[in-house]
């Protein structure tokens, strides 16, 4: 059996292309480019404009381009031909990788791994933050360690919303709406070849969602879309909006990538051998499994039982009150028919008061469904996404783990997409790294251990030139909001003189919700306003993030920091960049000195762009929460606070305020400034390359895998611990 998954799908846009240029296609519709700075390149040069507006392969080669300079272009064939090469070298491989030559044949199935949100690149707008960004940085280092994986999502039409703020600071929601033709997204074939449709039961009718594939490298990822002309007008919205608000809509949406979403791998003849939900949205496949055992005339309670020992979870929320719950009334209506076995083939009955039973949250209120409740009872393993998540989500579930613990496997980053182009360029012809095979790497290969080679002068300039780069984008995006606003022309020429890139630059970037608090930076201004405008050694901030349109208080905060972005005390050194999203997010880790957060700690369960920032060698300044309270070595940035917090929330965040104050004017501010006669920080450029040592590895989704196959894959598939040590050997071997 071929442990890797392959799943058939009707050819793409039928845009036309020079027979020479076939290759392209391929390029297109597997998103191995969004990690191949070349390959993006390739695109770039064969239209700019066009890729600098969509920054999307498929509309490069869609757009009414002439072929002719490029057959007689030399340099751009063969860099094509390289390009393309590089491609079918990376898919022919698999087998090289110590997961496939050690356990994929034993595992009899791949691992399916289900989550509400996928982030591969500002381009497809099917994510809203972190969790999407970890699943698709997940799927990217399943493919690179060809780990047998198949993703399963919705295609969200309209996606999450595109934000502006208006002059008054306000949040404006826009909601685009996707042309499919131009996703890397490929309507799957059934067994027969044709367009394959999933059922779905909802009260009093059945819809269907159709399937289309996303190639990720070696690892395909199913998403479902409800919007087609086989259901009720009602219905087709169902996959249009991420995160939508009304409850029965998202319950509509979860019982279609639960449900719908299992029956696309049976549909497809996937016979996973473990099921990961990445967060609770789609624990209805727990149900429709279950359902399926019924159906084969499994007594119940062993079906809970079988379809337990094959299921993992991961959980992402510290604090019960931040997951996913729905009145008991509603599942029993919406979900009801679904659970009575309805159309699906073999029917089956669940009953609905042994699932309600399951999902009992901690407070056990008997009128709540709560998703990850369920999921935690239902799970042979659970992870949490830090040490120190782990521990505060055993202590909140700890009453309905009865004597199970939530393991820590922290999160990472896929270091070859939030790595700028000029650092790669340096790992790769000064320490000679290979970011497509890091676990390939050899003890004496490991470049990241080499990081500290990095001459002096190389090390700065690569940063320079990627703080440039994110000082254009700024500029172009602060002047086009500021005209929007209608500031004179006499204002918009300022703009270019601010964010200067030899000033002391410092980033905040994510979803403003209030327990980040974003605004601790603000809680004394007179000393803001010294720090920020010394003559000698000035400071700048630049924010960006969004707040869930439902979150008022999230908004006002982004007001707040826009008020002050406009106060003559802190003009032209406060900025906020509207409308965060992947692109922001890479120029931003990549393009500051320091990283800063300031979560109320131990609210943050993970966060992964500080991790990002590091492995750029942008320094963090973040209090000891998430992942930050281990990845903190001393010397390789610096920790707000302490790891002693009072309940007494205004206390704390006074006195975190005034250590954030205390190390930028003792600390980041003086050794950023202390140059040497060539102009270098010695210093800094010290504390850049131990961030860089000691994160590339340890916070990478390569590490993570690893410890995901071995701590819950493997035994959530039955394969025993001595199989596990079997391969650590092979792996230190190879
Ligand atoms: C990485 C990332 C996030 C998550 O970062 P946190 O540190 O968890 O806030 C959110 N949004 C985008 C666009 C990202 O790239």
């Amino acid at each position: 059996m071929e442990p890797l998954v392959q799943v058939a799908t009707q050819p793409g846009a039928p845009f036309r292309l020079p027979p020479q240029f076939e290759g392209l296609r391929r390029l297109a519709y597997n998103v191995w480019w969004m990690w191949h700075p070349r390959a993006a390149l390739l695109f770039q040069r064969i239209d700019a404009n066009t890729w600098t507006r969509y920054r999307n392969p498929i509309a490069v080669l869609e757009s009414a381009i002439s072929w002719d300079p490029l057959l007689e272009d030399p340099g751009f064939i063969a860099e094509y031909e390289d390009v393309v090469a590089d491609l079918d070298h990376y898919l022919a491989n698999g087998a090289d990788h110590w997961f496939h030559r050690a356990h994929a044949r034993q595992l009899g199935g791949p691992i399916a791994y289900f989550c509400a949100e996928f982030a591969f690149h500002e381009s497809v707008g099917i994510y809203s933050g972190g969790l999407g960004v970890l699943a698709g940085d997940h799927m990217k280092s399943a493919s690179d360690m060809a780990l047998p994986v198949v993703g399963v999502g919705l295609l969200y039409r309209k996606g999450y919303f595109r934000q502006s703020i208006d002059a008054d600071g306000h949040q404006e929601h826009a909601y685009p709406d996707f042309d499919l033709a131009r996703l890397p997204v490929l309507r799957v074939l059934d067994r027969l070849g044709d367009p394959l449709f999933v059922p779905v039961e909802l009260p009093d009718r059945v819809i269907t969602a159709a399937v289309w594939r996303l190639q990720v490298g070696r690892v395909p990822v199913l998403l479902l879309d409800t919007d087609h002309p086989g259901n009720d007008e009602s219905d087709r919205p169902i996959t249009h909006i991420l995160y939508v608000r009304g409850r029965e809509m998202r319950l509509h949406q979860e019982l279609v990538l639960g449900a719908g979403g299992t029956r696309a791998l049976r549909a497809l003849g996937i016979a996973p051998a473990v099921w990961h939900l990445n967060e609770g949205h789609s624990a209805f496949l727990l149900v429709e499994r279950v359902r399926e055992h019924v159906a084969a005339r499994m007594p119940l309670e062993e079906a809970w039982a079988t379809v337990r020992r094959s299921s993992v979870f991961t959980i992402h929320t510290p604090v019960s009150a931040g997951n996913e719950r729905f009145d008991a009334d509603l599942v029993r209506r919406v979900a009801g028919p679904l659970c009575a076995g309805g159309a699906a083939p073999g029917s089956a009955s669940v009953p609905m008061e042994e699932i309600l039973v399951r999902g009992r949250g901690a407070d056990d209120d008997p009128a709540q469904f709560d998703m990850t409740a369920f999921s935690l009872r239902l799970a042979n393993g659970t992870n949490g996404v830090s040490r120190l998540h782990a521990q505060t989500a055993n202590d909140t579930w700890e009453r309905l783990l009865g004597g199970r613990t939530i393991k820590p496997i922290t999160n990472g980053v896929h270091t070859p997409t939030w790595v700028g182009r000029a650092m790669r360029e340096l790992f790769e012809r000064l320490l000679d790294a290979d970011l497509d095979d890091l676990d390939g790497q050899s003890d004496a290969e490991r470049f990241w251990d080499r990081v500290g080679r990095l001459p002096d002068a190389e090390l700065w300039e690569a940063h320079l030139h990627q703080k440039r780069e994110l000082s254009v984008f700024a500029r172009q995006r602060l002047t086009a909001q500021l005209a929007r606003h209608g500031e004179a022309p006499a204002a918009l020429t300022e703009i270019g003189q601010w964010l200067d890139p030899a000033t002391l630059t410092i980033g905040f970037a994510r979803r403003f919700a209030t327990y980040k608090r974003a605004a601790l930076l603000f809680s004394d201004v007179d000393r803001l306003a010294r720090l920020v405008h010394d003559a000698n050694r000035p400071v700048q901030f630049i924010f960006a993030g969004k707040a869930h349109p439902a979150d008022r208080p999230g908004q006002q905060v982004i007001q707040s920091i826009f008020a002050r972005s406009r106060s003559p005390e802190l003009r032209g050194r406060i900025f906020v960049l509207e409308d965060y999203d992947m692109r922001v997010a890479k120029l931003m880790v990549r393009g500051v000195d320091v990283w800063l957060n300031n979560p109320r700690r131990p609210l943050e369960a993970s966060g992964t762009s500080g991790m990002k920032a590091s492995v750029n060698g942008v320094l963090n300044l973040s209090v000891l929460d998430g992942w930050w309270d281990e990845g903190w070595t001393g010397d390789n940035g610096w920790a707000i606070g302490g790891r002693v917090t009072t309940p007494d929330e205004g206390a704390q965040d006074w006195a975190d305020a005034l250590d954030l104050y205390r190390i930028l004017e003792e600390e980041v501010v003086p050794r950023y400034y202390d140059r040497g006669a060539d102009g270098l920080p010695r210093a800094w450029l010290e504390l850049m390359r131990r961030a860089m040592t000691t994160t590339i590895w340890r916070f990478s989704t390569t590490r993570m895998l690893h410890e995901y196959a071995e701590q819950l894959y493997l035994p959530a598939a039955g394969i025993a611990p001595a199989a596990t040590a079997k391969r650590r050997v092979v792996t230190e071997a190879g």
